[in-house]
């Protein structure tokens, strides 16, 4: 039996066919906080922290490409199949993500996105950026034909998965997300930083945005915040020897200079 064309209308108006595509992670940041999201995608600017070491460790293992999705068409619910690091777009969605791995059983298709950390203990379960960033992936399988009512968060640190169902709120957020991502970058205008949010000292590109820094100059009173390392027990350590090697053995910091331990 054919799959159900669950294909949502796309956000108003259609993207120019010549428009870059809106990848999911992009909406996820845009819904974290816009001002992000336009450094990250229009102004191409980028800054590793803890969080983002940690969240491509926690994705080593699915970044392998590995399986294949049926047709859709071929939704005879004969196996269960996984399917990881596919790509999938869409120039009338103006859409393009790569989600972790694609569950297919009996017919219907479910995407699953990795999580660095523990599930979040929230009223809907997860946090809104994952889960319209997820939502994003749900969209462009159903626009390649699957039925696809819903995804997976798995949270690596906890070991558990959280159900998203694609229902027309979220359906509809994530098309006002990908609007305003998309209206953003193409009038040009980087957003405003936030105000004294608990997200900027965490945020991997606070030192390029300098939220308070510009708050203070623009709108606020307020007095920016020290700019400082979130572990006040850390130390930096300093290797200056020649042929030093620093590497890390368990929880020991281990320096070798020549081969021999210090
Ligand atoms: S530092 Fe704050 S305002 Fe700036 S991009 Fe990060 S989260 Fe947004």
């Amino acid at each position: 039996m054919p799959a159900p064309d669950h294909r949502a209308p796309p956000s108003i108006p259609y993207p120019p066919a010549d428009a870059p595509l809106v990848p999911a992670r992009m909406v996820n940041e845009y819904v974290y906080c816009p001002r992000l999201a336009y450094l990250e995608w229009v102004q191409s600017e980028w800054a590793d922290s803890a969080d983002t070491v940690e969240g491509r460790h926690a994705h080593r293992r699915v970044n392998r490409d590995g399986g294949s999705l049926p047709a859709p068409s071929r939704g005879d619910g004969a196996s269960r199949l996984h399917a990881r690091s596919i790509t999938l777009s869409s120039r009338r969605l103006g859409l393009i993500a790569r989600p972790d791995l694609i569950e297919s059983d009996g017919g219907r298709v479910t995407p699953v996105d990795y999580k660095r950390g523990k599930r979040p203990h929230v009223e809907r379960g997860a946090h809104d950026p994952e889960r319209v960033q997820l939502c994003v992936q749900g969209l462009l399988l159903r626009e390649h034909g699957y039925d696809c009512t819903d995804g997976v968060l798995y949270f690596v640190g906890s070991r558990e998965r959280v159900r998203v169902v694609f229902d027309d709120d979220l359906v509809a957020a994530t098309h006002e997300a990908v609007d305003g991502l998309r209206r953003a970058a193409t009038e040009g205008v980087i957003p405003p930083p936030l105000e004294d949010s608990p997200k900027c000292p965490r945020c991997s590109l606070v030192g390029i945005c300098l939220p308070d820094e510009v708050n203070r100059l623009t709108r606020t009173t307020t007095a920016p915040r020290p700019i400082a390392v979130p572990c006040t027990e850390a130390l930096p350590l300093y290797v200056q020897a020649r042929h030093a090697k620093v590497a890390k053995s368990g929880e020991t910091l281990v320096v070798t200079i020549d081969d021999m331990r210090c």
